[in-house]
Order: C-alpha cells, then structure tokens, then sequence
C-alpha cells in the first residue's frame, strides 16, 4: 500500500474523491489549535452573523505552478470551511490576459485536490463576473463616484502625492457623469489604444492610505483573455475585481495575506456604496489578514521559480528540489506532512520565518507512521560468510513496519554472498565502534550473528570483500537466538537476489537560510525577528557573525544554491522495490525515506528519490 495516497484531512473536511488510505498518518491524529481566524469564525457562528454559514475561497492567478506557501493558503481556507461544515470555492483570479493559461489551471485544481481537498461544484472565475463587473463600474460613474482619466501613467504618478503629502487632482477629476459614461462606453467598445485611459473611483486624494487615493480599477488592454477570447479590450483591476468577486459568491470570511492589509480599507468601501446601492446583499464578506509563509532554504516567489528552471538550476518545475506541489509530489512528500505542518505553524498577524526542517520534521513524522520498511545498500560492499554453504539459500523475516504488526511481514532472501554498506566495516575501528572490524561480532538484522574475520583489498589497498562467519544457532525469531547480545546491527541484501535501483539523494537546494541575504528580509541589523519565528526554531542569519559590512544585495540569491542539492548513485534494493508502483514511499532503514518516482520509475527499472533522510543532519551545521 502506497504511503504517499491522500488520507482523511483533520477536521471534519471529506477527502476528495478517489482518495483512500488507512487513517494511521500523523496528520490524521493532529489537534485543532486556537488561531485567531478560528475565533473570529467561531464568534461569527455564535452570533449568526452569517446564518451560521461558513464559505472561504483560495483564490490563485493562473500564472504559475503553486508552491508550499499556497499550500498553507490553501489548507487554511479548505481547512477552516471544513472545520466548520462550511464550502470553499477555487477561484482562479484571471484578470490580466496577458500570462493567464489553461494549464496552469489544471495544475493548480489537481494540488489543490492532492492536498485532500474539493472545491465541489464552486470552481470560479473572477471573468465569470466581467458582465456584472462592467455594469458596477457604470453604476459608480453614474453616481459620480467614478471617473475616465485621460493622464499619462508618468502623470497620474506625479499627482498621486507621497505617504506624507496628499495626492493632487487630475484635470480629468471633475468630468461630468454624461461625459465619464461616454469615454468609458467606448473604452469597452475598443476606440482607444492601451494607456488612452483608465477608470478611476473616486474617494479620497487627501487620505493617508495611497490605495484610496482614486484607484484605477479598469484600464484598456487589447489582449485576448485564455477564458472569454477577444469579447474585452478593458480588464477590471485586482482590487476591485476581488471584493466583488467574494460579495458575489457570498464569500463570509476572505483570508488574505498581510500585504493586502492596507487594501481593506477599499475593499469594505466598493462593497459598501455597492450594497447602500442595492447592488449586493448583505452580509458582506470580511476581509482577513495573515502572515505569509516563509521559509529558509528555499525561495518562494514565483520569479525566482522561473528563473531557477530557466537557467536549468534546477530539472523543471517537478524537479524533486523545487518547493512547488508538483515538485513536493515527486519528492515524497505528502498531503499529510503538509497539513500537520499548516497545524504546527499555525497562523498570525505578524511576519517570520520557518525552518525548514520544521517541513521536513512534518514529512519525517507523517512518513514514519506510514511507510513501509525496506532494506537498500547505497554504497554497496560485498560480506562473504565463510562457513555457509555456497549455493544454499534462505528467507528471512522481517516486519514491514515495526509498529504496526497488522502490515505483516515479508521474506528477505538470504544467502552466502551479501551486500551491506561500505561503512559498516572498518579495519581499524575507533573506540565505540560496533559493526564489523576484525574478530567483533554483529547481528544481520532478522537473521544471524556473524564474526568478523578480515577483508580482501585489490592491487590499489581497496577493499572488495569482508569476510566473516556466521553462527547457525542465532537465527532471528528461533528460540534462544537473542541469548548473545551483541551491539552491532546492520542491514544487508542478498547478492544474487538483490536488484540495482537510481537512486537520487536529494538534498536542500540553498546552502544557507535566506538566499542571497544574510539576515531575513526587513530584519533590523541586531538579527531580531519577530518572537513567534523564535518559537519556531527560526534561524537567523549572522547570529554567528559580527562582521555586518557585507550588505545583503552584494551577494545573488544564485550565489547560495546548493552544489550538493542532488547526487545521483546506483545502489541495491530489496527485489520488492524493483516492483513497487511509482509514488510508492518506503523507509529503507537507516537510511531516510524514499519514493518511487513518479516519472522515471518503473517495475524492472527502479528509480528511488529521497524525501527525508531519518535524522536532520541540517540541525549541527
Ligand atoms: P503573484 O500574486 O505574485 O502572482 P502569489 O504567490 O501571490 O503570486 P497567487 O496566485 O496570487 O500567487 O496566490 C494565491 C493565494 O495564495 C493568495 O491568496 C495568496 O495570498 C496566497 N499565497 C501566496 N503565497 C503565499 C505564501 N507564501 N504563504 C501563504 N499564502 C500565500
Ligand atoms: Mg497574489
């Protein structure tokens, strides 16, 4: 059975369809924690503010493959609607025509369902609303509350005042309503080049929040759109595209991340003139801010994404070391890891950084419970037992998971020849040693102690065999096997039965935690970050450094990536393995867990990834 299937999410939320699996992850046993945004809800329900309804929606723009930050997105919105027999809505947020694509859509719908989650039957469009967007857009201008500005961009900035001054009104400010009408009329009907115009509302120039200083919230783009063709040569802007857009689907609570504070302010004035107007029923949607996730060791903008497969950094947008969903797939990790870390991170008003081996903690934990166990040899030695018959052969058990019994056992073949890790044999062995050096005994796991005689070398002082004898009376689950303790226990594999597999050692991509920065982005000098980011053993960069001359643009984010983040080997596997089905994940013990890659493996030809090793060997450097 696959570890890597999509299981019950926690909460109430149902998995999506096809979905299966046996409830024994981690994530399945996660608690709810107290997050403001849960209070808030909570406190709504109680009220009946909204009738008891509940319905978020995660909002992407079809431009680019989602990465893990929309997965908190993501999990958060579907999590909360879920928690609270609640809906949320998929609503691809494709306003501007010129980088929308289809296939981004598709991708985008299938993480979203990878994560465990169903949109139902409310997948949207923010251009389903076009219509009704451009009849709003009249009905401000017939209500003076909006107008064409014919200013050119360099204009309309020099006008537009600074954090400290007030903006200035355009000469186009106090255009009549007849006029408005007709210049905007024909904007739609395509009498005029991109730039000609804009329509802008009209609030407030003299305000301290530059976002109500007369947004522009339609400009002219003759553009075709992937969704309605050539029928608009005018595109409504995002903010007033999005609250509108949430009014329309009866979104309750729109949880957005922190830039959009100062964005509130307009989103609650547009739906307010629009609702006195009758326009929209109340209640309106709530628009809500949280911390974006970020995270060390990776980086998250999507033009840092694009310029990592573009300079072939990287092996596309799936490469197992990219921090997208595709490539998080391809990697091992699961919906389950994502959705304990979402749970263990929490959310907040305040910015900070998570480790990343916070993620890969989730991962390793969500993995233990469920992977089964496998042995491989990846830096493989053959071990000759001396006194065992050649020709003759065995099985061995051995559990699949040592927890969990239910998952049975399987046979390993045993024979004279074996191979077992390079590193499990050292001649002169230092103090506290306790594999194979000469005369020192050890246990082949699930089968028989061996002695330790000594090693063939070749011409070069190479070592090519070690030899060893084994006791016939210590066989594993035989009575009296566990009478002779011994320290040592090390894994093996059968040499003739044994199968080669590419193996990918992945390792994180970024050397250091914040790429291109020696600090987090908008960290004072002192390297304090917010206490929140402390809890969560946050790093922060130059603890260790007193020298703060070097300044964080002098080094490129390029400059830090990993020269290590990917060693390809070949290695020997149990023969099962050289069966399994590709985004199958196993623990090959000692060793870290695995997966099957989805794309490359297939049965007679094995190609393993490494999503975690066992331990974070991060933690001590
Ligand atoms: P851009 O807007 O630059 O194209 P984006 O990453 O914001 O990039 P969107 O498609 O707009 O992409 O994001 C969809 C949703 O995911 C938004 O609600 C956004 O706030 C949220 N989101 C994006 N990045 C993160 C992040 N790092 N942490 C949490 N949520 C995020
Ligand atoms: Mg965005």
């Amino acid at each position: 059975m696959s570890a890597a299937l999509p299981q019950k999410p926690p909460g109430r939320t149902q998995p999506a369809k096809g979905s299966k699996g046996s409830g024994a992850g981690a994530a399945g046993t996660a608690t709810l924690a107290s997050n403001f945004l849960r209070t808030i809800i909570a406190e709504d329900n109680r009220s009946g503010k909204y009738g008891g309804r509940v319905v978020t929606r995660f909002p992407p723009e079809p431009n680019g493959y989602l990465h893990y930050g929309h997965a908190k997105s993501i999990i958060l919105n579907f999590g909360l609607a879920a928690e609270n027999r609640g809906q949320c809505n998929l609503r691809f947020d494709d306003t501007n025509p010129a980088n929308e694509d289809v296939e981004f859509e598709s991708s985008i719908a299938e993480a979203v369902r990878w994560l465990g989650f169903d949109w139902g039957t409310h997948r949207y469009h923010a251009s389903d609303y076009y219509d009704q967007l451009y009849e709003f857009a009249e009905w401000f201008i017939e209500h003076d509350l909006a107008y064409v500005d014919s200013s050119t961009a360099a204009e309309m900035r020099a006008l537009r005042g600074t954090l400290t001054e007030a903006g200035t009104p355009s000469r186009y400010r106090s255009r009549g309503v007849a006029e408005n009408l007709d210049l905007f009329r024909r904007m739609k009907a395509g009498e005029f080049p991109d730039g000609a115009h804009v329509l802008r509302l009209k609030i407030d120039l003299a305000g301290p929040n530059i976002n109500m200083r007369d947004p522009a919230i339609y400009r002219i783009r003759h553009a075709s759109h992937h969704r309605t063709g050539d029928k608009w040569c005018i595109y409504p802007l995002y903010d007033y595209t999005h609250c509108i857009s949430d009014a329309l689907e009866r979104i309750t609570h729109s949880i957005c991340t922190l830039e959009f504070q100062d964005h509130r302010p307009l989103y609650d004035w547009v739906l307010a003139r629009l609702a006195e107007g009758g326009k929209l029923p109340q209640p309106l949607p709530q628009q809500y801010e949280f911390a974006r996730l970020n995270l060390t060791h990776v980086v998250l903008s999507k033009r840092k994404l694009i310029e990592l497969v573009e300079h072939q950094d990287v092996d596309g947008w799936d490469d197992p070391r990219m921090p997208t969903l595709v490539g998080a797939r391809r990697r091992g990790f699961t919906p389950e890891g994502f959705r304990l870390f979402a749970e263990r991170i929490g959310v907040s008003k305040s910015d900070s950084w998570i480790d990343l081996s916070l993620l890969e903690d989730c991962m390793r934990e969500d993995l233990n419970a469920r992977a089964q166990r496998r042995m491989a040899v990846l830096d493989p030695v053959k071990l000759v037992i001396d006194n065992y018959p050649a020709g003759q052969e065995e099985s061995c058990f051995a559990p699949n998971h040592p927890q969990r019994p239910e998952l049975d056992k399987r046979a390993l073949p045993f024979s004279r020849e074996l191979w077992i890790e390079r590193d499990d044999y050292q001649e002169d062995a230092p103090p506290g040693y306790f594999r194979l050096t000469p005369g020192a005994e050890v246990r082949l796991r699930f089968a028989y102690i061996v002695r330790c005689v000594g090693a063939d070398r070749d011409a070069n002082g190479n070592i090519v065999a070690v030899h060893c004898t084994y006791d016939p009376e210590t066989r594993s689950g035989t009575p009296g096997a566990d009478a002779r303790k011994v320290r040592g226990n090390i894994h093996w594999l059968s040499a003739v039965h044994a199968v080669r597999a590419e193996v990918r050692l992945y390792d994180r991509l970024f050397l250091v935690p914040f790429p291109g920065m020696r600090r987090p982005p908008g960290t004072a000098a002192d390297g304090v970050v917010a206490a929140e980011a402390v809890a969560h053993k946050t790093v922060v960069a130059g603890d260790d450094e007193d020298d703060d001359s070097v300044e964080v643009a002098e080094r490129s984010w390029l400059d830090d990536l990993n020269p290590d983040s990917k060693r390809v080997i070949t290695a020997y596997v149990e023969p099962s393995l050289g069966r399994a089905e590709p985004g199958e994940s196993f623990q090959f013990e000692r060793h870290g867990y695995f997966v099957a890659d989805l794309r490359e493996h297939a049965p007679g030809k094995p190609v393993y990834n490494r999503t975690v090793t066992l331990k974070d060997s991060w933690a001590q450097r």
